[in-house]
C-alpha cells in the first residue's frame, strides 16, 4: 500500500504539467505505465496554437469550432485561447525553445486555420516541451515518478475517489490512496490496428470510469490523421505533420494528379483519401513535396526528412506514400472547466478528458495547448480544495481485496474488444439522434 495527498496517472504533458502547478507542500505520486518518456506529448511534430494578438481571437475562435462541428462546449474554447499567452509564457519560463526570427516568434499553419498561429521548434514541438516539463518535474523534491506502474482501477466509496489500484513492473497488485486523483493516461490509439500512438495508450481512463458509472462523453470521437506513412506492418504508424501540408505539400493520386484541397479540416481530407483509395484501388495516395525545397525542408522538417531517407524516400523528388491512422481522441470522461469529473475528488486532464473544446473533430495544434490550460485550472482548483480521506474501512475492505482483483475490466484479456464495441455503440446512439 502506497499513499499521496495528490496522485497523477500518467506523464505526458496533461499529467507534468498539473504537478508543476500543484502547491509545493503537497505530496505527490505520479505513476506511468511506461517509460516516462513513452507518452505521445513527445511524439507531437507540427506545434502548439497561441493567440498571437487580439485581432485574430474571433479567427481562431471560429476555425475551432468549424473544425470542431459547431459541437465544441464555448466556454472550454474561449478559456483555452483566452489563456494560451499565459501557457506559452510559462513555457518558455521552464527553457522552452520555439521557432524565432528577428522579429520574434515564427509562426506556422496547419490544416483548418485561416492564419499561421502555430508555434513550433522543428518538427519535434512535443519533445521540446515535453522534456523540458519532465525535467522541470524531475527538480520538484515534493514529487515521486514510478514508472513501469499501471493503474488498474479507481478506488470509490459512495462516488467519492480516495485512490486506485495499481499494478507493478512484477505484476503485483497494491493500492494507492490519495486525497485528489488526476488521470492524465492519454489516448485510444493501441485499441486501433492502425495508430500513430503508443501502443500502451488503451484508454485507461474510461475503462475504470465504465466499471464506476463515472460520467463519459462522446467516446466515439475519434480523429483519424489523414497523413501517416504507409507500411505493409501493424507497427505504430510515423506521422507526417499536417504542417507539411501547410506549408505547401500536395496529395496526389495513382496517376500523380491532386484530388482534393489538402487544407480542408483532417475528417474531409481523410474523407477524400479513402475515396481516392478506393476509387484507384490502392493501399495508400502520395504526398508530394516538390513545391518546397530541400533546404526548407531540412530545416523545418528534419526527423521527416531523415525518416523518408531511412525508408528509401528522398524528398523532396520522391512522394511519399500516406494513408489515414487512428490519431486523436476527441471524447474522454467527462470534466467541468476546472477538470472535475462526476466523480468527488476525481479529475481528469489531456486527451483522456473531454471539456467539450474540440466538438466532433479537432483543430490541429488545439490539443497540446487545450492539455496544458485544462491541466493548470485542475491543479488550481485542487490546491484551493480538501479531498477525500480514504477511511480505515474502506483502507481494509481494498486490501483484504486485492487477490480478487484479477477479474477487473483493464485486467482481463477481453479489454480492447470491450472498449472498441462501447465505442461502436456509442457510435450507433449518435447516429440514431440521441
Ligand atoms: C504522432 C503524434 C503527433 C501529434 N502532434 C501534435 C501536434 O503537433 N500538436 C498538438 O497539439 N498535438 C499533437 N498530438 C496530440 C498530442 O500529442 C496529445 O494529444 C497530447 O500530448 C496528450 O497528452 P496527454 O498528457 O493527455 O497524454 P500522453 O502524452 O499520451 O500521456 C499519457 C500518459 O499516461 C500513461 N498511462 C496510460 N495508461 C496508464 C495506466 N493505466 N497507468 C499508468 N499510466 C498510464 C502513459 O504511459 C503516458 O505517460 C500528436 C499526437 C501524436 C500521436
Amino acid at each position: 500500500m502506497k499513499s499521496a495527498d495528490i496522485l497523477i496517472i500518467g506523464t505526458g504533458v496533461g499529467g507534468l504539467f498539473t504537478a508543476l502547478n500543484l502547491p509545493s507542500d503537497k505530496k505527490i505520486l505520479i505513476i506511468t505505465k511506461d517509460k516516462c518518456e513513452n507518452s505521445d506529448s513527445f511524439l507531437a511534430q507540427g506545434g502548439i496554437c497561441v493567440l498571437k494578438d487580439e485581432s485574430d481571437y474571433e479567427s481562431y475562435y471560429n476555425d475551432t469550432m468549424r473544425a470542431g462541428h459547431y459541437e465544441n462546449r464555448k466556454e472550454s474554447v474561449e478559456i483555452m485561447i483566452r489563456s494560451s499567452p499565459e501557457i506559452i509564457n510559462d513555457l518558455v519560463s521552464y527553457g522552452v525553445d520555439f521557432e524565432r526570427n528577428s522579429d520574434g516568434f515564427v509562426y506556422t499553419r496547419e490544416g483548418a486555420h485561416s492564419t499561421p498561429r502555430i508555434l513550433f521548434h522543428e518538427d519535434i514541438t512535443g519533445e521540446e516541451i515535453t522534456s523540458k516539463l519532465l525535467s522541470a518535474v524531475f527538480r520538484l523534491p515534493n514529487v515521486t515518478i514510478l514508472e513501469y506502474n499501471s493503474m488498474v482501477d479507481l478506488i470509490v466509496d459512495d462516488n467519492k475517489c480516495c485512490g486506485i489500484v495499481a499494478k507493478n513492473e512484477h505484476g503485483e497488485l497494491y493500492n494507492i490512496f490519495a486525497e485528489h486523483t488526476v488521470l492524465a493516461t492519454g489516448g485510444v490509439g493501441g485499441l486501433y490496428v492502425h495508430s500513430t500512438n503508443f501502443r500502451h495508450l488503451t484508454g485507461d481512463a474510461l475503462g475504470v470510469c465504465m466499471e464506476h458509472n463515472i460520467k463519459l462523453e462522446n467516446i466515439d470521437y475519434v480523429q483519424i490523421h489523414p497523413t501517416s506513412y504507409y507500411m505493409a506492418n501493424h507497427d505504430r504508424r510515423f506521422l507526417i505533420s499536417e504542417s507539411v501540408r501547410g506549408e505547401g505539400a500536395v496529395l496526389l493520386d495513382k496517376n500523380g494528379d491532386r484530388f482534393t484541397d489538402e487544407l480542408q479540416p483532417r475528417d474531409v481530407v481523410t474523407a477524400a483519401i479513402r475515396k481516392q483509395m478506393a476509387k484507384d484501388n490502392t493501399n495508400h495516395v502520395w504526398l508530394s513535396l516538390k513545391n518546397l525545397s530541400e533546404d526548407e525542408i531540412i530545416k523545418h522538417f528534419p526527423h521527416i526528412y531523415e525518416y523518408c531517407r531511412e525508408h528509401g524516400v528522398n524528398l523532396p523528388e520522391d512522394p511519399i506514400p500516406v494513408v489515414p491512422a487512428q490519431h486523436y481522441f476527441m471524447g474522454g470522461v467527462w470534466v467541468d472547466s476546472d477538470s472535475k469529473t462526476s466523480c468527488e475528488a476525481l479529475y481528469a486532464v489531456g486527451e483522456a478528458s473531454c471539456n467539450g473544446v474540440h466538438g466532433k473533430n479537432r483543430l490541429a495544434s488545439n490539443s497540446l495547448l487545450e492539455s496544458l490550460v485544462f491541466a493548470k485550472r485542475a491543479a488550481h482548483h485542487i490546491g484551493l480544495h480538501d479531498g477525500i480521506k480514504a477511511s480505515e474501512k474502506i483502507k481494509n475492505d481494498y486490501e483484504n481485496r486485492l487477490k480478487q482483483h484479477n477479474d477487473y475490466l483493464l485486467m482481463r484479456p477481453d479489454y480492447v474488444s470491450v472498449m472498441r464495441s462501447e465505442i461502436e455503440k456509442a457510435k450507433e446512439n449518435h447516429n440514431n439522434g440521441e
